[in-house]
């Protein structure tokens, strides 16, 4: 069968065709910053040479660099659903989680589960099920998976309800959803996998580890098929030796934006 990860390629959201690149990177500090693993064209390899390190920070300009500051304890709530797709999205999570793991070797950071919203700093959730977070001011878009996430507005020239500390350097959280106290929220990231990829538990953990990778702080996608954080289709969910130079070369550059 040919699953809708197959036709998956690149694409930050800014539009693998293009022509609305340039306004998407001057919205870039605006509200909704989405990484996604999105259907389009099938990609092709940059003829140039492929270098042991490739860019991570995001496409705005000026560039940002954001990553979790080194040593945190990244907190987790899986917005499951219920068997059998439950058990798939169980499973993605601690493969990926224990493959990012093994390419952080001095501890910068720890994924770990957790069971309520109120302590999650990141929620995966199925695209068919209901997320604990608002996400009127940051819509996930729909694309086999993505990662949403939002910047803090300028509060000189924005008047986007975005953030409750409306600063720059920090992301917004997304609000919780009644009966929790939507200002009670730290979620900062919203992994989001459409629900058709529940029944191919090999393309969920693909799928899984990369947005990972986009939440660990990688704002880009290699230009390396061989690469988990390539932006096409992948045939590896663990990380390759260059996304782990990648990202440990992220963790000792000064992020801009902490979530
Ligand atoms: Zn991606």
């Amino acid at each position: 069968m040919s699953p809708p990860a197959a036709q998956e390629a690149s694409g930050l959201r800014r539009r693998a065709r293009a022509p609305r690149r340039d306004s998407r990177i001057a919205h870039a500090l605006a509200p909704a910053l989405v990484l996604a693993l999105a259907a389009c064209d099938a990609p092709t390899v940059p003829a140039r040479h492929l270098e042991d390190v490739y860019r991570f920070a995001l496409l705005t300009q000026p560039p940002l660099v954001y990553r979790w500051p080194a040593g945190t304890t990244i907190h987790v709530l899986l917005n499951t659903g219920a068997p059998p797709q439950a058990d798939t999205l169980e499973a993605a999570f601690a493969d990926a989680a224990a493959a990012w793991h093994s390419a952080a070797l001095y501890g910068e950071f720890r994924l770990v589960r957790v069971g309520r919203v109120e302590e999650a700093d990141v929620v995966v959730t199925w695209s068919d099920v209901p997320p604990p977070v608002q996400t009127q001011e940051c819509e996930p878009e729909l694309s086999p998976g993505v990662t949403t996430f939002c910047l803090g507005d300028d509060p000189e020239t924005d008047e986007t309800e975005c953030s409750l500390e409306r600063r720059r350097d920090r992301l917004c959280p997304f609000p919780l959803q009644p009966p929790a106290q939507p200002s009670a929220s730290r979620v900062r990231f919203l992994l989001t996998i459409r629900s058709d990829q529940a029944t191919q538990p090999g393309q969920t953990r693909l799928i899984l580890a990369h947005e990972l990778g986009h939440t660990l702080g990688i704002g880009q996608h290699s230009d390396d098929p061989a690469d988990l954080m390539w932006g096409g289709r992948i045939e590896s969910a663990v990380p390759s030796d260059r996304d782990r130079t990648t990202l440990r070369v992220l963790y000792q550059t000064p992020p801009d934006i902490v979530p």
